[in-house]
């Protein structure tokens, strides 16, 4: 059936999507194209993303093909791509002494990493939720409508979600994708459950983007192609192109003591000299980069759930999806790719579901079913990305343990990591035998 409803037998599943961000609308993409009745609802008024670059992997483009191909075609047509055969570079930040030395890659690449389908497409983030919020029909989203709780009584064939605005909407399912600081999470784990606060990583981000040949110029032609990555103690620098290479995607991530100024918000303004402070004696492309920046900028807390993470991902008829589940440190880079995976499992689930064609008690007990599967087929993978995202934070800041400085180490560590991220077989959880015996 077409992406405009249910054209089949099967009664058309009611589901509400709480959070239009990357995942939601993925999901609801996903759900309408399976002829469920999706709807999202987003609490901002219009649709809202930064214009910052995020990238995905090719496993995760393929998890999204089979979401809906649409997105794929939207991605590849807005996004740049690193060739299968291209590696992510990583270079010696902190002990060249001179710009040549630091762009001669005989004496300062510390590694490549290659790795089948990790192969990023980088694209802009705002681009590719217009692109995709483009692919749903009209009635599709319902913007100014902040969750506040929802009612999960079994009297009810249907969930009740409500709003700030005091109106309310009523569901077979409800999906929070409302990201880190998700109100489902609260609602389904209880207010006073540690999970419902996401934890300071004690790192923090400065992100910018340039035009290429500032990039160029600033730091030398090995950047102009892929992505590559400078390390040193306590700091690192993530550059790739996006916007078809016009565009060179910058970001500064840091090791960060203290606490955040305000956990309650993403974001606190900052200055550059910040960034000046942060590479003072480092080699001479990396001590110059906060020049790249505006005069103000903004400092990015980043938060995740490592340290509290949600012991399941579902209860009843709602569950969570993308980073209300598994919000991470964006060191591995594949936070959204997660979330990708959750959105295929999901609508997977829910065709199933729909396809039986059930009423009353028994579509309640089949959806509960459904999402306790989710769940299982999730949690452990959720949990696993978010903790190794942390150690690759602290590895690129010479910070971890098991890898100290040592290239060779590194390399085989994120090389590990990697392949575990790319070659995970997302939907073997919902093989009958697994689902049968419970493993995930
Ligand atoms: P969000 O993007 O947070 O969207 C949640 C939505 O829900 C928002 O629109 C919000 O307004 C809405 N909402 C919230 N509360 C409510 C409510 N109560 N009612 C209604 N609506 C609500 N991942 C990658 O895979 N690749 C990358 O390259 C990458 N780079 C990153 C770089 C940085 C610096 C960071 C911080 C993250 C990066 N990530 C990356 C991770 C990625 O950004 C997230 O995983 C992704 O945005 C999660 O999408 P989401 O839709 O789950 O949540």
């Amino acid at each position: 059936s077409g992406i405009n409803g249910n054209d089949g037998v099967a009664p058309s599943l009611d589901v509400a999507v709480v959070g239009g961000g990357i995942i939601g609308v993925m999901t609801a993409i996903g759900l309408r194209r399976r002829g469920i009745n999706a709807v999202i609802y987003e609490r901002a008024p219009t649709w809202h993303e930064v214009s910052a670059g995020f990238s995905f992997t090719g496993a995760a483009r393929a998890w999204m093909e089979q979401i809906d191909p649409a997105l794929l075609e939207l991605l590849g047509s807005i996004s740049q791509k690193t060739d299968a055969s291209s590696s992510n570079a990583y270079w010696n930040g902190y002990h060249p002494r001179t710009r040549e030395e630091a762009e001669d890659a005989s004496k300062s690449l510390l590694f490549r990493t290659r790795t089948k389908n990790l192969d990023f497409w980088g694209c802009v983030r705002s681009q590719f939720l217009q692109g995709m919020a483009a692919l749903l029909p009209e009635g599709a989203v319902r913007f100014g409508k902040r969750l506040v709780s929802y009612d999960d009584d079994e009297q009810n064939g249907k969930v009740l979600a409500h709003f700030d605005d005091g109106s309310t909407a009523e569901a077979h399912v409800l999906l929070g994708c409302d990201g880190i600081h998700s109100t489902t999470r609260r609602v389904l784990l209880g207010a006073d459950h540690p999970a419902c606060r996401a934890g300071f990583s004690h790192t923090v981000a400065y992100r910018t983007m340039v035009p290429m040949d500032v990039g160029i110029a600033a730091l030398g032609n090995k950047v102009a192609r892929n992505a590559c990555n400078h390390l040193g103690p306590g700091a690192d620098l993530l550059v790739y192109p996006v916007m078809s290479g016009t565009l060179l995607n910058m970001a500064v991530f840091a090791h960060d003591a203290s606490e955040f100024p305000d956990p309650d918000k993403m974001t606190v303004p900052a200055a550059r000299g910040e960034i000046e402070q942060l590479f003072r004696g480092w080699s001479p492309p990396l001590a110059d980069i906060w020049k790249l920046y505006p005069e103000k900028t903004v400092k990015w807390g980043i938060f995740d759930l490592e340290q509290n993470p949600p012991p399941t991902y579902a209860r009843g008829r709602a569950c969570l999806v993308g980073d209300a589940a598994h919000a991470s440190t964006p060191y591995l880079g594949v936070g959204a790719c997660t979330g990708v995976e959750d959105a295929l499992v999901i609508c997977t689930l829910l065709q199933a579901v729909q396809q039986r064609a059930l009423g009353g008690d028994a579509l309640r007990d089949a959806l509960t079913d459904a999402l306790q599967t989710y769940s299982r087929a999730r949690l452990d993978r959720g949990r696993w990305i978010h903790r190794h995202s942390r150690d690759m934070g602290q590895l690129y800041h010479w910070r971890y343990g098991p890898t100290g400085r040592d290239p060779e180490r590194m390399k085989r560590k994120l090389e590990e990591n990697w392949a575990a991220v790319v070659t995970y077989d997302v939907l073997a959880p919902l093989q009958p035998d697994a689902v049968r015996t419970g493993m995930a």
